[in-house]
């Protein structure tokens, strides 16, 4: 089993060292050349459950043994999900919901960050490693502390997490600040997130810090959903879904089913292509955005364009105008040519611009529609779905339901993926329902749960009586210095 890098057929690892090495060198990612060669057997997944079948999924795809693996998904998610069945179904009048976000965060990135880890571990032993790892991660919220739990005392891993100290959410920052665990550092940074991000991206690059690392015997890794190991966990969800809906008799085996994904960095959806590849009967996957509706562009046109104004909306972990996850598919589609890709990507670099062929496009819309839904939209559908089916949706998953309801498929089942707590957006998903309010974060909550019952989760809940641990500040020239002094302490 060999991945490679989508912009140099020359760039060849194992499993084990795509894991640890996050992204190519020359800016690729790391993809199966024979993605689907090998493909589930349906029929065995009936009656498994999601462990099981995330063992089924992650021998595809990794070179661990069955013991191996088995330990990695027990150790991610066994009791750390507050529900058993880890992502459950929910039906409403005009779909299902597949619920993400049960996790220790709150989001879905939970799923992805949970088993990262523990590949990361396993990947160290495989190669042999002297070495620790270090992750290094820029937030704009969500990944930061989905992170963190994931890697919290992880051993030979140490992680630390930088964020805009005014870019983030009460709740957000919060969670950041009283994270535990031995191994963990938090930094908020004067400056946005770009800031926070482009500090980040050029340590990457830093040929004389990364010697520095080496002599304290650490190498960097990332936590980003373009490293391959926080992808395949998400293929899981997209199965275990069908075959829930096959164990309800709602379905047969071999029925289409249609997933609505809202999306930003591309990684959720693509990873409902590679379950389709592996043989997951699905008719649409249909991408839905927030009013930064740059891929809903490029599903219509062809042509990505990223030259455009940033938009803040209420979803903003969909506030994102560069997908990296699409080189992916655009790598499959164009019958895994790394030269075109690197091309393509050598265009958006230079230009903030690209162009597929007309086949390409007429074969990634084959499978992928999309839509998109702006703020008043949102909020909308929010008090819409309350008021009729007593759910609440949270901004992102309301905007993939807004998609859902322009692009009615009677034909087929619709699942909508739902990527977090309606209270880990509390203050959106209150004025949608109640109108504005100047109280804080903590009491809408409380006052959200009075007003509709859907109880708050644990980890938000007594979030504002926990230790601060983390209050560190600094500017973005000295993230360096910082990191180069602080990881002692870990
Ligand atoms: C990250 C995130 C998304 C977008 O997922 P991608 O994999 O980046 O497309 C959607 N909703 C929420 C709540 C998220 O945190």
């Amino acid at each position: 089993m060999i991945y490679e890098s989508t912009r140099d057929i020359n760039k060849k690892i194992s499993p084990s060292e795509a894991i640890l090495q996050g992204l190519s060198e020359e800016g690729g990612l790391f993809v199966l050349r024979d993605l689907g060669k090998n493909k589930l057997d349906l029929r065995d997944l009936v009656g498994k459950n999601y462990y099981e079948i995330a063992e089924k999924v992650l021998k595809l795809f990794v070179d661990f043994s069955e013991q191996e693996i088995k330990d990695c998904v027990n150790n991610a998610y066994r009791g750390k999900f507050s529900d058993e069945n880890i992502t459950p179904l929910v039906k409403l009048s005009d779909g299902y919901i597949l619920e993400l976000f049960n996790g220790p965060t709150s989001a879905f990135k939970d799923v992805g960050l949970s088993l990262l880890p523990q590949l990361t571990k396993t990947a160290l032993t495989k190669v042999k490693a002297k070495n620790d790892i270090l992750i290094l991660t820029a937030t704009s919220g969500d990944t930061g502390k989905a992170a963190l739990e994931g890697f919290k005392d992880v051993t030979g891993t140490k992680i630390m997490v930088f964020y805009p100290n005014d870019g983030v959410s009460t709740v957000q920052k919060m969670q950041m600040q009283t994270q535990e665990g031995k191994n963990t550092k938090v930094c908020a940074i004067y400056g946005n997130f770009d800031d926070a991000q482009s500090g980040i991206k050029e340590l990457f690059t830093d040929e004389e810090f990364k010697k520095q690392l080496l002599e304290k015997n650490i190498k960097l890794s990332s936590a980003n959903s373009i490293n391959i190991g926080r992808l395949i966990p998400q293929i899981v969800y997209y199965i275990v879904a069908y075959v829930d809906l096959i164990k309800e008799q709602k379905i047969t085996i071999g029925e289409k089913i249609n997933f609505i994904v809202p999306t930003g960095n591309f990684g959720n959806i693509l990873a409902g292509y590679y379950a389709e590849q592996i043989g997951l009967p699905i008719n649409k996957l249909i991408c839905a955005s927030n009013s930064n509706n740059v891929l809903h562009d490029f599903l219509t046109t062809g042509i990505y364009n990223k030259n455009r104004k940033f938009l803040k909306t209420i979803s903003p972990s969909m506030d994102i105008l560069i997908s990296s996850n699409l080189e992916r598919l655009i790598y499959y589609m164009s019958g895994c040519n790394n030269k075109y890709v690197d091309k393509l990507m050598e265009d958006l670099k230079k230009t903030g611009c690209y162009k597929v062929t007309d086949d390409i496009l007429r074969k990634i819309t084959d499978k992928f529609q999309s839509g998109f839904a702006d703020d008043d939209a949102t909020k909308k559908i929010i008090k819409d779905i309350y008021e009729k089916d007593g759910y609440l949706l949270d901004t992102h998953t309301a905007v993939a339901y807004k998609v859902l309801l322009d692009n009615p498929d009677k034909e087929h089942i619709n699942v909508v993926l739902s990527t977090a707590s309606p209270y880990k957006f509390t203050e959106s998903v209150y004025s949608a329902i109640n109108g504005t309010s100047d109280k804080d974060e903590f009491e809408l909550m409380k006052e959200l749960n009075r007003k509709t019952q859907v109880s708050i989760p644990k980890n938000l809940k007594d979030l504002d009586k926990k230790e601060i641990r983390h209050k560190d500040v600094i500017k973005k020239e000295n993230m360096k210095k910082y990191i180069l002094e602080k990881l002692g302490e870990l």
